[in-house]
């Protein structure tokens, strides 16, 4: 280790570990996570309770690349950089103290969370929001050993821009294939939006290529919108093979570029594994997850197994509450005003969520599902609904793709100042 790196350690371990041992003199929240929940409940801690808590975000990456509108980038509407974050904001305009680093273990009793790098940081209130793992074996003859070979692209960065560089180096006339995951999982129409701009991207540059999908379920969102889409700008392209035909029990083999639809082994020149999904490694190790996801009282999202965690966004095991980004923020800040009663005695309002997915499926034609939310005493459940309808006219998918485009600068605006 160099010197520099022992004397950057020492001191961040001083800082951090400092509370340990000196009385605090603001309760502390430790966020663990700067993604869609931690980085929108970083920001309204620390903005609302102004000044009245300690607010400490661990996030290892400096720069969060959103997994929404990724698929855009991949239908050739966005830039890659677009889609990425900094956190610069969250500690300079908020005074967020942003360690860049990862979590490994949390010690519930002791309510201290370790660190990658040895720092262990005592809490008051722990909030964990660190995405989705994927279930090893889900996909036999996938593993994340062979993430490279074929990617699954569904957590933001290198892994997006790896789908990219296949697909524009696929051959002329060749396959491309998706193997679809199961239920539940994050994004439920992001598989879907995805085929729409991969085909919108080999329409363009490789129009006699073709689209496999192979998909474990008997349906998904937005269904039939999609499949008019498909129907009317990419015909001939897609073929779904769903469960009655072999989509649930696929294999893949990495080193020869197959995949085994029903025994028959098939060629194909990118293979987009989008595996069975839990909660972030570090839910599982803290303890409060029930088998693969974290249960969370539908009032607040604090953990049903330890009233000092709350648990936000993809992790959790909340209700009807599909796992997105819009979802995770409105319940950043539903969580946020939660603690900030309990630690400062602030008024807490009564929970209300709300999520909206839209999808681009070719230029200007944007669809979306979307619903408000209330808690009950079993779960959060969806009171209201709205979902795009089959047959539109051109003007209305327009209007609904530039509001998707709203939504994108006022979420990332709402996450990270
Ligand atoms: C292709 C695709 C398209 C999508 N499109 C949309 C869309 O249009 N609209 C929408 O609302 N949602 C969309 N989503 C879903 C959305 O990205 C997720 O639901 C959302 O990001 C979940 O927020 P989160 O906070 O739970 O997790 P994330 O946003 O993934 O954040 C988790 C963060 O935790 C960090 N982390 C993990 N473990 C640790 C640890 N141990 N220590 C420290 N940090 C850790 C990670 O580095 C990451 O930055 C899409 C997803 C995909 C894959």
């Amino acid at each position: 280790m160099t010197l520099n790196r022992r004397l950057f350690l020492a001191t961040l371990t001083a800082t951090l570990a400092a509370p340990m041992v000196q009385a605090q003199t603001r309760p502390r929240v430790v966020v663990v996570g700067g993604g869609a929940g931690g980085a929108t409940i970083a920001r309204y801690l620390a903005k609302d309770a102004k000044g009245a808590l300690d607010v400490v975000l661990i996030e290892p990456a400096r720069t969060y690349y959103t997994c929404f509108f990724s698929n855009l980038y991949l239908g050739g509407f966005r830039t890659f950089e677009s889609l990425g974050h900094t956190y610069g904001k969250l500690a300079a305009d908020y005074g967020i103290n942003v360690v860049h680093d990862y979590a490994v273990g949390v010690d519930r009793d002791a309510k201290i969370v370790t660190l990658a790098s040895g720092v262990a940081l005592a809490y008051d209130r722990l909030v964990l929001s660190p995405g989705i793992d994927f279930v090893e074996d889900s996909v036999p003859g996938w593993s994340t050993a062979s993430q490279n070979a074929m990617p699954h692209a569904y957590k933001g960065g290198s892994q997006t821009q790896l789908l990219m560089a296949q697909l524009a180096a696929m051959p002329q006339g060749g396959t491309f294939a998706m193997v679809a995951p199961p239920n539940p999982y994050r994004c439920p129409p992001g598989p879907y939006e995805r085929i729409s701009m991969v085909a919108h991207h080999l329409k363009t540059n490789n129009p006699t290529a073709k689209i496999l999908l192979l998909d474990p379920k008997d349906k998904y969102s937005k269904q039939g919108l999609f499949e008019e889409g498909w129907n009317k700008h990419y015909p001939g392209m897609i073929t779904r093979i769903g469960p009655d035909m072999g989509g649930n029990a696929i294999e893949v083999r990495p080193d020869t570029m197959e995949v085994i639809v029903d025994g028959d082994a098939e060629k194909v020149d990118v293979c987009n594994v989008i595996p069975a999904q839990r909660a972030g490694n570090i839910a599982m190790l803290a303890g409060v997850t029930d088998a693969n996801w974290a249960p969370v009282h539908p009032d607040s999202m604090l953990s049903k197994m330890d009233e000092n965690i709350y648990v936000l966004g993809d992790a959790t095991n909340q209700g009807d509450m599909p796992k997105s980004g819009f979802s995770a923020n409105s319940q950043a800040k539903v969580a946020a005003n939660h603690i900030r009663g309990a630690l400062t005695g602030s008024k807490v309002f009564p929970a209300k969520y709300s999520n909206t997915c839209w999808s681009l499926i070719t230029t200007d034609d944007g669809v979306k599902v979307g619903a408000s939310y209330e808690p009950t005493p079993e779960k959060i459940a969806s009171v209201e609904s709205f979902v795009s309808q089959t047959g539109e006219d051109a003007a209305l998918r327009k209007a609904t793709y530039e509001e998707s485009l709203g939504w994108y600068t006022g979420i990332t605006t709402d996450m990270f100042g």
